[in-house]
């Protein structure tokens, strides 16, 4: 048997590599050194093309460009009128923007419980909270699967929530051959750099519905509008004039940000097609390990993965997911995990969250982990991670 590298023995690689990186090339860097050399940082014809193309791509009526993920689920909440007292439904696994969004607006989040082999939102578990309080749900697809797109919005209908999407994980994904984006009543994404795609910084949300989308435009620009027809206040007085109508922020991207999201744009099916190339080979591979367990994936959606997660085994292990995840780490994989669950964190406690209200989340939490997926990668990074899972398998089987 190898000997692990924690022990003592050499490692599976020399260089390091990580879960999840960007892939930006020469065309990229060109496009945003084009802005940077033009009339516009900011506010200009950019940000533009990047709203109509993000609406090309997933079919949804209205695209809004925002400066990152979060100000997009912030800018959701906002639009769909959630507010004190209200209550919002989301997933415990998943990065704490999803639930910090309804915290933003005074609103509180609630955690439904996880499919424990699909890792996304229960919409069983979400049945089971409602109350005359809710008003909105945040369904994240998790990892880049969709959620369970049919029955989600069975239940928003039924009790006249709001839909909205975060879809941070999933812009290359379809739902029943629909692109996401265009399902939900709003739909986020983020640019960051670990992301699908990525403008450095970067978000959007996505919708069909003409009040919401003249709500968000409002909700990133300060709530400021030049339109005419919007105002309500003194009469128009010339071409400078402009009205605050609403509270807004301040939650615009950059041109040069832009820019490069345009750029990526154009190659999203190309990283897509890697993505799912990888997950395919993982897949085989890890399916016939006993000691790991792999994400369960819903028929009804094709799935470019932002993430690839091993679920650990662990009656059959003799190691922790701790000393898994070191040992990993000795080897050059550097792995993560996705995530805590949101209401475990001291900020949650101290509101009065209690741990152990979503099983079925905790449970999972205790044995993932993130193994590096990015379509940069090469065959042999990708069978160097095999060979790591694997080399560390063996050592801690029981
Ligand atoms: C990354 C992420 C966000 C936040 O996006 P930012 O662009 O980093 O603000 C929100 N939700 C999920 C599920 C994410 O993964």
């Amino acid at each position: 048997m190898e000997k692990l590298a924690i022990q003592g023995g050499y490692p599976v690689r020399g260089g390091k590599i990580y879960y999840g990186r960007q892939w930006i090339d020469e065309e990229d860097i060109q496009a945003v050194a084009k802005v940077l050399r033009s009339d516009f940082v900011t506010c200009g014809p950019k940000v533009d093309e990047m709203e109509r193309t993000l609406e090309k791509y997933t079919g949804a009526k209205y695209a809004v460009a925002v400066s990152n993920g979060t100000a997009a689920l912030h800018c959701a909440c906002i639009a769909a009128g959630i507010g004190a007292g209200d209550e919002v439904i989301t997933t415990p696994i998943t990065f704490a923007a999803s639930a910090n969004c309804a915290l933003y607006c005074g609103a509180k989040p609630v955690f439904a419980d996880i499919n424990p082999e699909t890792y996304n939102i229960d919409p069983e578990s979400i049945r089971a909270h409602i109350t005359d309080k809710t008003k909105a749900i945040v369904a994240v697809d998790f990892t880049g699967q969709s959620v369970e797109n049919d029955e989600i919005r069975a239940i928003c209908d039924e009790y006249n929530l709001i839909f909205i999407e975060d879809a941070a994980h999933a812009i290359a994904t379809k739902y029943k051959g629909k692109q996401v984006g265009s399902l939900a009543d709003m739909t986020c994404f983020s640019f960051h750099p670990v992301k699908t795609i990525t403008g450095g910084e970067g978000g959007a949300v996505l919708t069909n519905n003409e009040v919401f989308y003249q709500k968000l435009v409002l909700a990133h620009t300060h709530g400021i509008t030049h339109d005419e027809s919007m105002m309500e206040g003194a009469p128009h007085e010339g071409s400078w004039y402009y009205e605050e109508i609403s509270l807004g922020y301040n939650y615009r991207i950059t041109d040069f940000q832009a820019a490069l999201i345009v750029s990526q744009m154009s190659k999203l099916d190309k990283f897509a097609a890697r993505r799912k190339e990888i997950v395919k080979r993982y897949d085989e591979v890890f399916s016939k390990l006993p000691e790991i367990i792999v994400q369960k994936e819903i028929p009804e959606s094709d799935t470019c993965r932002h993430l690839y997660i091993i679920r650990l085994n662990l009656d059959k292990l003799k190691c922790s997911r701790r000393e898994f995840f070191d040992a990993m780490s000795a080897e050059n994989i550097q792995c993560q995990i996705h995530y805590v669950p949101v209401y475990w964190f001291p900020y949650y406690q101290h509101l009065g969250y209690e741990k152990g209200i979503c099983p079925n989340a905790e449970e999972v939490y205790k044995a993932i982990m993130s193994i590096p997926l990015y379509p940069a990668m090469s065959d042999q990074d990708v069978e160097d991670v095999i060979h790591s899972v694997k080399k560390v398998v063996n050592n801690y089987k029981k």
